[in-house]
């Protein structure tokens, strides 16, 4: 299908030290001016695609991926990553988004890496819809043929693909010639931070799906929550509440609630002992105010949903190891990164279906036995 005979190169390039030191420089939610968003996008995104179509649609990008993969030398699993990051930020209007699944385009596209103009046909070139390789090349632009029709068009996903490819070729093949090359792309050290975050988790797991749940502390066990979202809180000056409180017993487990990678794990003047996680949905968990950790997690760990991450504690509102202001609870809350900004949005909803859908699975064990 894809007429790849090109045979990729690959150039050694000295290691910019300030863009390596920037992929790792991290951005934990708490220090971002967070805005307040009050809507969850999943259940208010309109009518979803139905799953079947969904499945299908994955199961075509993997396989573009590894098609792209053969053909490059370059992991399905970074192809996946740069692509799962930019739909992660993609704004996208509602009135764009039936736009585009009523009129199925001319050439639905599988990916949803867009490349901008300027980048793909050359910062100076008169034309900034240029589809011809020549004068792209001519104009110092992104834009290759991989598909081998002649033009080189940022709307095809093979094209995309592989103008990417031999742009992180440029600089070489391991993980960390790979997150050179996503600074170098991106200019921006979250944006790298995410698409590596993102590469290791499709690694680790070989799949695209990554979906799935669990509520944050052990089921059926004695612990009270209700909606706190935007109310006032006492310390730390006029900040409105990001997320929910679970008051629990000290020393109740705290799970995982997502597939994700650890990002934050230390202490913070409000939150105490907090970890933080990424999800493949590019949404920080953050849970606050642990006892403890589970010992054996370090940054960078990968984790599975029901995992678990630490234990309920009364921990922070002050300097390290401060403890007891306040009776123990888990501090649950999610941000979502648009690129940007991160905004914080009331979990309240996603915790009670997480914890719906696990009593319904206990139920029908139940039945089962
Ligand atoms: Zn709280």
């Amino acid at each position: 299908m894809l007429a790849l005979i090109k045979s990729p190169y690959t150039r050694r390039t000295l290691m910019c030290m300030s863009a390596a030191a920037l992929l790792w420089s991290g951005s934990p939610a708490e220090s971002t001016q967070a805005a307040r968003y009050h809507t969850i996008p999943e259940l208010s995104s309109g009518s979803p695609a139905p799953a079947d179509s969904k499945e299908t649609a994955a199961a075509d990008r993997k396989q573009l991926f590894e098609q792209m993969g053969a053909a490059t030398g370059i992991p399905w699993y970074r192809f996946a990553a740069i692509d799962q990051y930019e739909r992660s930020i993609a704004r996208k209007s509602k009135k764009t988004a039936a736009a585009d699944s009523t009129s199925a385009a001319a050439k639905p596209r599988l990916t949803g890496i867009m490349i901008p103009a300027p980048v793909w046909s050359g910062p100076l070139n008169p034309d900034q819809d240029d589809k011809q390789p020549e004068s792209i090349r001519f104009f110092g632009g992104f834009g290759l043929d991989g598909s081998g029709d002649g033009i080189a068009d940022p709307e095809s996903d093979a094209d995309v693909l592989y103008s990417m490819a031999r742009h992180l070729l440029k600089y070489g093949d391991s993980a960390t010639d790979f997150n050179i090359g996503i600074w170098e792309y991106y200019h921006n050290g979250r944006a790298a931070q995410r698409v590596s975050q993102f590469a290791k988790l499709y690694e680790h797991f070989g799949r695209l799906d990554l979906s799935g749940s669990a509520f944050p502390l052990p089921i059926g066990t004695s612990y009270a929550y209700r909606s706190t979202w935007g109310t006032g809180r006492s310390w730390g000056g006029a900040r409105i509440h990001e997320g929910t409180d679970l008051f629990a017993p000290h020393g109740l487990t705290v799970r995982s609630t997502c597939f994700g990678i650890v990002e934050t794990k230390g202490w913070n003047r409000y939150g105490g002992w907090r970890i933080g996680i990424r999800d493949i949905e590019n949404r920080y968990h953050y849970y606050a105010h642990l006892m403890g950790y589970e010992k054996s997690l370090l940054r960078g760990d990968i984790v599975t949903p029901g995992q678990t991450i630490g234990w309920v504690g009364s921990s922070g509102y002050g300097s390290p190891g401060t403890q007891g202001k306040f009776p123990p609870h888990l501090h649950y809350g999610i941000y979502r990164d648009r690129g940007i900004t991160e905004w914080a949005f009331d979990p309240y909803p996603l915790l009670k279906q997480w914890e719906n859908k696990e009593f319904r699975l206990l139920r029908q064990n139940k039945k089962k036995k």
